[in-house]
């Protein structure tokens, strides 16, 4: 006998309503009961990603930093062993400075051509995969002999789809007018008419004319969020205050976050019915929140991201800073949890200890403690806890995780597990391929009578992983996460 179900968000209310009704039907066999979808990768119970804005690294820095984040080679000078994590980072198509890592560098010629042509480098790190974003097209603000245009969108594109290189990520930061933000002032990317408009070449939109960057971080405010929060709750009633205590911790839930976030009183101030706390606002259940430009002719849609950005005290997102972006108590939080977080961070700067601004002239290489912070984090992976995955790769694995749509059939004594799309409510539905299902992990009774399908096609087995239980006691079937790749790609 074979029934089926199926599964997805949005559909949720239903399945519960169905599952009822054949549970009282004496219908249901257990393995249907017991297929469900696993939160992250087995054994994981977080995952998270740093995304490198590209500003003040120099294309030595990036290979030196690369070398010691990305692989595990030994004795790394200024560094130590590599923790061979896997973080991505980004690029400009144009930028000011000779050295950044950008394919062309100026000031542009009057002929339009460009002093420095940086394509190999660029092309390279593609490939390899240790640039896996774009922060936007341009590293600065118009001037005379560096003057961003839509030609030069539509040419980056092209040269993109020519090497057959699919971007997901778009970070629109720094003071550049081919942002579609508008925050700096100079965003010009998203308005219809202006000589800077791409938004519409630019994203997957519905007209299916874009490239295809469907996860966005904007400058725009609701995209930073800080870990270690001051917080305060005021109008509390005098039967709550006669609760708490200092020193508790209580659940509330913040406009950035609408899950419940844990909150440390630190002060109670009954007169002024205010209550006092640190709020670690750090770790979402997904990251993807619907985003629409302004754009006058069509609609241009992405998924956009936050970022943690900053702490109490200011901007974390600097190369000297990484210790303050993940405590052991952070960590541990995203872990009891289940969270994914990703931090933004500029490895080219060093914050000044103020927390307000940048250090010009610094080593340009890690320092210890924010070396000491990635070694911690490795041994949270090592154990089985936290994955470290490039953003590009989380957030796809995220959405494929929010809106996954799935059947299960049992035959005889084989639970068979068909998917059948990634229902995306926003940028629309689509048929995944075994990339858009890396690591999706489905808990299940028995593993090894388990099969997984995507529509009438078996995945391969060597796609497939079969899991003992994890600490939730449960074993699961899944399509394997990416092979770590730890190879030097400098040499
Ligand atoms: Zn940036």
């Amino acid at each position: 006998m074979t029934r089926m179900r199926m599964l997805s968000r949005a559909t949720s209310a239903i399945v519960l309503f169905v599952l009822f009704f054949l549970y009282g039907q004496s219908l249901f066999t257990s393995a249907y009961a017991d297929v469900s979808l696993r939160k992250f990768p087995y054994p994981y119970r977080s995952m998270i990603a740093w995304m490198n804005d590209t500003e003040g690294l120099s294309t030595t820095t990036f290979e030196e930093v690369h070398r010691f984040l990305n692989t595990l080679k030994k004795n790394i000078p200024g560094y130590g062993d590599g923790v061979g994590l896997d973080i991505g980072d980004s690029f400009w198509l144009m930028a000011k400075s000779n050295s950044a890592v950008a394919m062309y560098s100026g000031p542009r010629k009057k002929d339009g051509s460009w002093p420095i042509d940086n394509q190999h480098f660029v092309l390279k790190y593609l490939k390899a995969g240790w640039i896996d974003s774009l922060h936007s097209y341009a590293s600065d603000v118009n001037s005379e002999a560096f003057t961003f245009t839509r030609a030069d969108a539509v040419h980056l594109i092209d040269w993109l789809k020519g090497k057959g290189i699919y971007l997901d990520v778009w970070i629109d930061h720094g003071d550049n007018n081919s942002n579609v933000g508008t925050n700096w002032g100079h965003g010009r990317g998203a308005i219809a008419g202006s000589p800077e408009y791409h938004s519409d070449v630019t994203f997957q939109s519905d007209s299916k004319r874009g490239y295809g960057f469907r996860f966005v971080w904007i400058f725009s405010g609701r995209e930073h969020r800080s870990a270690n929060l001051e917080f305060e709750i005021e109008d509390v009633s005098e039967k709550t205050l006669s609760k708490l205590k200092v020193g508790n911790t209580i659940a509330i839930r913040t406009i950035q976050n609408k899950n419940p976030t844990k909150v440390k009183i630190t002060k109670i101030d009954p007169s002024a019915k205010t209550v006092y706390g640190i709020v670690n606002n750090v770790g979402r259940h997904t990251m993807l929140d619907y985003r629409t430009f302004l754009d006058s002719t069509h609609v241009a849609k992405a998924w956009e991201f936050s970022r943690v950005t900053s702490d109490r005290f200011g901007r974390i997102w600097y190369a000297n800073l990484i210790d303050k972006q993940v405590s052991r108590e952070t960590l541990d939080y995203l872990v009891e949890n289940g969270l994914y977080e990703i931090f933004a961070v500029h490895l080219g700067y060093w914050g000044l200890p103020s927390g307000k601004g940048i250090e010009r002239n610094t080593p340009q290489l890690l320092p210890e403690k924010s070396i000491r912070a990635f070694r911690l984090v490795k041994t949270y992976q090592d154990n089985g806890k936290i994955l470290v995955a490039k953003g590009s790769r989380l957030l796809r694995y995220n959405l494929a995780n929010d809106f996954l749509e799935f059947q299960v059939k049992v035959d005889g004594s084989r639970t068979i597990i068909v998917i059948k799309r990634i229902n995306d409510p926003w940028l629309g539905s689509f048929t995944p391929a075994v990339n858009d299902l890396k690591g999706i992990t489905f808990y299940c009774d028995k593993p090894v009578n388990t099969d997984i399908y995507i529509g009438n096609d078996e995945v391969p087995s060597k796609e497939i992983q079969r899991n003992p239980a994890d600490f939730t006691g449960r074993k699961s079937i899944g399509i394997k996460w990416y092979a770590p790749d730890y190879t030097d790609y400098t040499q």
